[in-house]
């Protein structure tokens, strides 16, 4: 049924001449598969669930572009809306009606947002959102949480380290460390970390980032009141809370973690799903803190392509898309297929782990102990994910190339790719584990 042995000439032909143009053969990391060993697979075209390499093997895809794809690859009305946008002109430098549109749609789905701004990335959309609340608070110090990712702005590349309270340490060269000192690093799920870090710094701290559900560790969950203690004690102490949905915005709910959860966050920070496949990112809140903002207020921000009309098309379409009725019970039972399948597949293989889901975004740490947060996230078996991961893109199926990251499912994502998914998980278990089993 599945070809074991699948030729990949292509891509290793196309990575070695990537390399020597380009850093590490990509222009992102991760596609890099370090993580996992091996050479990465260089797409040729996708559809629905499925892309094609270079090589002409198909693969169901459980990346998705990293979370924007939540439609599937290349939705009729995405890709009809972006044709017809780009026809029109491809970027004016000058405001449009479309803008408004989708600054509506935003702010009908998370009524949090009273007011929005559009930028190109989810990088763009925490740098800029931290900016304003320090312009805001006239504070200098923020507060993010170990393995919670924001983008690759300065301010947000920092480690925990050891201990409870971290004055943060660059985790790249090339932040200095005056500006890695600003930012306080607690561990996810921690509110006495937090309660300690605001009597530390009373009056210094402008903001308080976190994404509500961590999708960039694996996938880790709050734990009951942790959000709302968040909530909480940011409003009693004076500082922005900030909640990056870059991810789980559209993602998890029409509204993200916030409206699940009946949290109002004063800044949130959006991107991948708003713009249905195209760069775009947003941030928006509290009408009087975004009044701060250049040119109505002193905190400046700005963007030659910001609002681009082929981006702000494709994400009208996609939100709209997303208004179908039952569209998100569908997204989770057909999660929930994929997770039970998986979940049932490890026991019967005698794979240790803990699977988590929510909405469309799941994980699974090859690991005995409950993850809560980056510590307990780094027991998992990387090993043995690479060798899991590697079994199953031999057989067609693309998860997520790191154990650290969330798994996405789409509309595309029927029962069938599910179950053809599940076979090759079990084939590739059953090979890489050794043991005898019966299905
Ligand atoms: C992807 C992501 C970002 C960064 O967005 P880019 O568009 O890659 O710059 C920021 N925050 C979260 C939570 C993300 O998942």
């Amino acid at each position: 049924m599945i070809d074991a042995r699948r030729s990949v000439t292509e891509s290793v032909l196309a990575f070695d001449a990537a390399c020597r143009r380009i850093p590490g053969g990509v222009n992102s990391p991760v596609r890099a598969f370090r993580a996992v060993g091996g050479v990465p697979i260089f797409v040729e075209r996708a559809h629905g669930a499925r892309f094609i390499d270079v090589d002409g093997n198909q693969y169901i895809d459980y990346v998705m572009s990293w979370g924007p794809l939540i439609l599937g690859h290349a939705p009729p009305a995405v890709v009809e809306a972006i044709m017809r946008a780009a026809a029109l002109g491809t970027s004016y430098g000058a405001p449009t009606k479309a803008e408004t549109t989708l600054a509506e749609l935003v702010a009908s789905r998370l009524p949090s947002i009273e007011r929005i701004r559009f930028v190109s990335s989810g990088t763009e959309a925490t740098m800029s959102a931290v900016r304003l609340a320090r312009g805001y608070t006239k504070r200098d110090l923020i507060i993010k949480f170990a393995g919670c990712y924001h983008g690759h702005a300065d301010a947000f590349l920092i480690s925990a380290g050891s201990g409870a309270l971290t004055n943060g340490v660059p985790s790249s060269p090339g932040v200095p460390a005056s500006v890695a000192a600003q930012t306080l690093v607690l561990p996810y799920n921690d509110i006495d970390a937090l309660t300690s870090a605001f009597a530390e710094y009373p009056e210094q701290i402008a903001a308080v980032i976190v994404e509500p559900y961590v999708g960039n560790m694996g996938l880790v969950l709050p734990k009951p009141g942790f959000l709302h203690a968040l909530r909480d004690l940011t409003s009693t102490e004076g500082a922005v809370l900030i909640f990056d949905e870059v991810m789980t915005g559209f993602r998890v709910d029409h509204g993200g973690v916030q409206t699940r959860e009946g949290i109002s966050p004063d800044l949130t920070t959006l991107g991948k799903i708003l713009g249905g496949g195209l760069p775009i990112g947003a941030f928006g809140g509290k009408a009087e803190i975004m009044a701060h903002l250049s040119p109505e207020g002193p905190v400046y921000q700005a963007g030659t392509l910001s609002g681009n009309p082929i981006a702000t098309a494709a994400g009208i379409a996609t939100l709209q898309a997303l208004d179908a009725p039952g569209v998100y019970d569908r997204l989770e039972n057909i999660t929930g297929r994929l997770l039970d399948g998986l979940s049932a597949a490890f026991r019967k293989h005698g794979v240790a782990h803990r699977a988590a889901r929510v909405g469309s975004m799941f994980g699974f740490f090859l690991s005995e102990q409950p993850v809560v947060d980056l510590v307990s996230a780094q027991a998992a078996d990387t090993a043995q994910y690479a060798t899991l991961f590697h079994a199953l893109l031999a057989r067609g199926v693309y998860f997520a190339p790191s154990q650290f990251e969330a798994g996405f499912v789409s509309l595309a994502h029927d029962e069938a790719t599910i179950d053809a998914t599940l076979h090759a998980v079990d084939d590739a278990l059953r090979e890489t584990c050794g043991q005898p089993t019966r299905s």
